[in-house]
């Protein structure tokens, strides 16, 4: 298996028990959400007792730059490494993520979509979810100040691999950009609207100064994983504790290579294709 010069400035930690890391993907932790965007909301309490779990079961949560930046200086891991992610920048994340994240002393990404802090979710409108509040400014600095490092989710969410490479490089440097002035801080890590990329894609998130980028597919991110295009495993509110549990512990998830060849790239060249035959694509299946 060839690999890119990116990858190979990865070290393989010394654990060599577990096959990878865990990266879960939270969105919403609330108990309104509309039918069709259910799983992507997670009950307040059960996300709480998912975090006692997580600890009960010994891990140390670290944010993706924590994660990245360890592999990359080949230091030690924590022995039971898990990172922690939440995309799109929801206000509840302030209401009821961040006070279990804050109490438990549990670090945590949570990644922003730059046109519309302080406004509402409306690229969700498609599932009835389109008045969504967003975080505003203050509330992140809050966020900042407990720990949790804020990284970028495009400028409008858009599904970038089908826009022109151009208008994809915007969205990924203008967020950046926007978030390190109005934050005052350096944002260094991004995730891919929807999971969607490609290696145009992973290249602009390079050329724009990250040095780190999550995608999705639902695997755990194994040692040596690619640091721009970081598998992670969706969170969703029909995941039992037992399986919770499970996913930790890397049971019955696949690990991201084999994966993501079988099945991610032959949907992303298909959606590619109508997406230049059609001007408007359907919904983004999957990751809302
Ligand atoms: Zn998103």
């Amino acid at each position: 298996v060839s690999k890119t010069s990116a990858q190979q400035g990865v070290n393989r930690p010394r654990t060599e028990s577990l096959p990878g890391v865990p990266i879960l993907l939270y969105h919403s932790v609330s108990e309104t959400a509309t039918p069709a965007y259910r799983p992507f909301a997670i009950d307040p309490e059960t996300f709480a007792l998912q975090m006692d779990v997580l600890i009960a079961s010994g891990r140390t949560a670290l944010t993706v730059g924590q994660y990245v930046s360890l592999l990359r200086s080949g230091a030690e891991l924590p022995e039971r490494p898990v990172v922690l992610t939440f995309d799109d920048g929801f206000r509840d994340f302030r209401e009821f993520a961040l006070p279990v994240l804050a109490v438990r002393e549990l670090r945590a990404t949570l990644y922003l979509v730059s046109v519309y802090i302080e406004e509402k979710a409306r690229w969700l409108e498609g599932l009835g979810e389109g008045d969504r509040e967003l975080l505003g400014w203050k509330e992140l600095c809050e966020c900042q100040a407990y720990g949790i490092e804020l990284g970028s989710h495009g400028h409008s969410h858009s599904e970038l691999d089908t826009l022109p490479l151009v208008e994809a490089q915007e969205e990924i440097v203008l967020s950046k950009h926007i978030l390190e002035e109005s934050l005052g801080t350096e944002i260094g890590t991004f995730a891919y609207p929807h999971g969607y990329h490609d290696r145009r894609l992973r290249a602009a998130v390079i050329a724009a100064g990250y040095t780190s980028a999550c995608a999705v597919k639902n695997a755990v991110s194994p040692f040596g994983d690619d640091p721009f295009a970081l598998a992670r495993i969706t969170v969703t509110s029909d995941l039992s504790l037992d399986r919770f549990c499970d996913l930790l512990d890397g049971r019955g998830v696949p690990r991201a290579w084999q994966r993501e060849r079988l099945a991610t790239r032959a949907w992303r060249i298909y959606r590619r294709t109508r997406a230049r035959r059609h001007h408007r694509l359907e919904p983004a299946a999957g990751q809302p």
